[in-house]
């Protein structure tokens, strides 16, 4: 499969700089807010469960197909693998590739449409070919009853679109944010988004990583299988998926940008697990005034385009 991919690298920005205009920036917005660089904890570990230990290494963002292979109508060609994502992503410039984020899972494997948590550790063999040492991906479907289930995810492979941070796995310096009772109205993402945004302008700032929600509860949608009349408006999107309060804690695999430029992003994409059977894709918190939030994220250093599609929308990006 050839499919089209642009590279572009993020104007390199000092990680204590970022780590302050957050920590003034985010007062704002939650009673408590502590924004540090630190030496990335394991993430292989509870609570975070992540499929290496690092953020570190090459670290690059993709962004993979879109909303418009969803929306009006599914188009299910558009089936696409953590090996190849590696592979373009990194220019088979790694020997590891540690890929998390979001995404729209395998549905020809599942047997419907599913919400996708990638997370998953790949290396590179001797044919130059990307291979899985560890895969902790789930996935979350939800049935005509508004029954969900999580599962772990064995395949490599998922459709239509996905939201990735690649880095080689490393340990070394990260973004740690901790922060306690809302007070603004933007989620946990959007709030740093715009803070960044408020100062970079123009200039990207591209971001992935985890936070756990560690208390509280937040609003998560999961999409439901694959809807037969045409989706037209972001009312007919909001009106098909299923949305659901989830409980903490909740892993969060979370990918976003401060600025786009131009290259038809998803501007910020967060998919949750839980070891108690709930994740999804997450829109905010419900519990301001309980809510607590840890995050580690490292900055990305070049945002990969793969597969965008020739004539986009806006529908469906929330
Ligand atoms: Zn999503």
């Amino acid at each position: 499969m050839s499919l089209t991919t642009k590279k572009v690298i993020v104007p390199k920005h000092n990680i204590e700089q970022v780590a302050q205009i957050l920590n003034n920036g985010l007062k704002k917005e939650f009673e408590f807010v502590d924004v540090n660089v630190v030496d990335c904890p394991d993430l292989t570990q509870s609570p975070f469960n992540l499929a290496a230990s690092g953020l570190g290494g090459k670290t690059t963002i993709v962004d993979v197909g879109g909303p418009p292979y969803l929306i009006p109508l599914v188009q299910r060609d558009k089936i696409y693998s953590f090996e190849l994502v590696a592979g373009l992503g990194t220019q088979w410039s790694t020997e590891h590739a540690f890929i998390i984020g979001a995404g729209a899972g395998p549905f020809h494997l599942v047997g419907q449409n599913c919400e996708l948590m990638p997370n998953v550790l790949l290396k590179m063999n001797d044919s130059m070919q990307y291979e899985v040492i560890k895969n902790n991906t789930h996935y979350s479907k939800v049935n005509d009853k508004d029954e969900y289930k999580l599962n772990k995810s064995t395949s490599t492979q998922f459709s239509l679109l996905g939201n990735m941070f690649i880095s080689e796995g490393k340990s070394g310096k990260v973004l740690k944010i901790e922060a306690r009772k809302r007070i603004g109205e933007d989620n946990f993402v959007t709030a740093i988004r715009k803070v960044l945004k408020g100062h970079y302008g123009d200039e990207p700032v591209s971001l992935g990583g985890v936070f756990i929600i560690e208390t509280g509860k937040a609003k998560l949608h999961i999409m439901p299988d694959f809807s037969s009349k045409p989706l037209q408006s972001d009312d007919d999107v909001n009106n098909w998926l299923r949305f659901f309060e989830m409980d903490a804690p909740l892993v969060c695999l979370s990918v976003f940008h401060s600025h786009d430029p131009d290259m038809d992003l998803r501007i910020e994409h967060t998919h949750c697990f839980s070891d108690h059977n709930q994740g999804g894709h997450y829109h905010y918190d419900t519990t301001p005034k309980d809510v607590t939030y840890l995050a580690y994220f490292n900055l990305a250093e070049s945002i990969v385009r793969i597969d965008a599609p020739t004539e986009s929308h806006s529908i469906g990006r929330d």
